[in-house]
C-alpha cells in the first residue's frame, strides 16, 4: 500500500553549489549527504515537512544521472512513494499492467528498498516505491 510521498528526487550537475542553493536561498534544512554507490549518485537531503527533497549528483559518466543530465539539462528526476511492503506493491502494479524497470527491489540510499515503475506508464513520470530500511 501507498502511504505517502517520501522524497523528490532532482538530478543536477554540481551538488555543492545546489546544496548551497537550497539550505541557504530557499532555506530548507540540509540533513546531510550519502553516497549511493549502487545507483553512482551522491546524495543530498532535505527536509521539507515530513516530505524529504533529494539532489542527486552523478558520480561517474556511466550513472544513470548522467545520462538523465544529457539529455534533460537536470531537473526533476523521480517522484518516491513510500509503500509498507514493496514486494507486495511491484506484484500489484504489474497486475495492473504496470511495467516495473525493477521486477526486484534493490538498495537504495539510508537502506531502503526501492523499485522504479518506468515513465511510460505515467505520462513520463518516474515513481520510485521505496520501503524504509532499519536505519530510516
Ligand atoms: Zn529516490
Amino acid at each position: 500500500m501507498i502511504k505517502k510521498i517520501d522524497h523528490i528526487a532532482i538530478a543536477v550537475k554540481n551538488l555543492n553549489e545546489e546544496v548551497a542553493r537550497y539550505r541557504d536561498v530557499l532555506g530548507l534544512e540540509f540533513l546531510g549527504t550519502e553516497t549511493v554507490p549502487e545507483q553512482k549518485v551522491t546524495a543530498a537531503f532535505f527536509r521539507v515537512g515530513d516530505v524529504f527533497i533529494e539532489l542527486l549528483e552523478p558520480m561517474s559518466a556511466d550513472s544513470p544521472i548522467s545520462a538523465f543530465i544529457e539529455k534533460k539539462g537536470g531537473g526533476l528526476h523521480h517522484i518516491s512513494l513510500e509503500v509498507d511492503d514493496i514486494k507486495a506493491d511491484i506484484m500489484r502494479l504489474q497486475e495492473k499492467s504496470v511495467q516495473m524497470l525493477d521486477r526486484e527491489p534493490r538498495q537504495g540510499a539510508h537502506n531502503a528498498r526501492i523499485a522504479f515503475a518506468h515513465p511510460k506508464s505515467f505520462s513520463g513520470v518516474l515513481f520510485e516505491l521505496k520501503q524504509k530500511g532499519d536505519a530510516s
